[in-house]
């Protein structure tokens, strides 16, 4: 599958660090959308492997691949958003 839209895994590896440790003080899932859901998950840590990364402005609206418009997401919810 080709990703010309993608983060490198560089970027991917440092917002995931982040978010996690951020996730995990607060006892929150590391995927934003699962921490605010009312589902087993919402207290969700996802592996590295089980995340995608998503734009948090739409790279078809003009969201850049860079570090700071990069959130990563449970691959569930990833895909939920990115087909609208
Ligand atoms: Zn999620």
């Amino acid at each position: 599958m080709l990703e010309v839209r993608g983060f490198d895994e560089a970027t991917k590896k440092a917002v995931y660090t982040t978010q996690t440790s951020k996730a995990d003080k607060k006892g929150e899932s590391n995927c934003p959308h699962c921490a605010i859901g009312h589902d087993a998950n919402k207290s969700k840590i996802w592996s590295f492997n089980e995340m995608d990364a998503d734009h948090v402005s739409a790279w078809s609206k003009g969201g850049k691949s860079d570090i700071k418009n990069c959130q990563m997401l449970c691959k569930t919810h990833n895909r939920a958003k990115g087909n609208r």
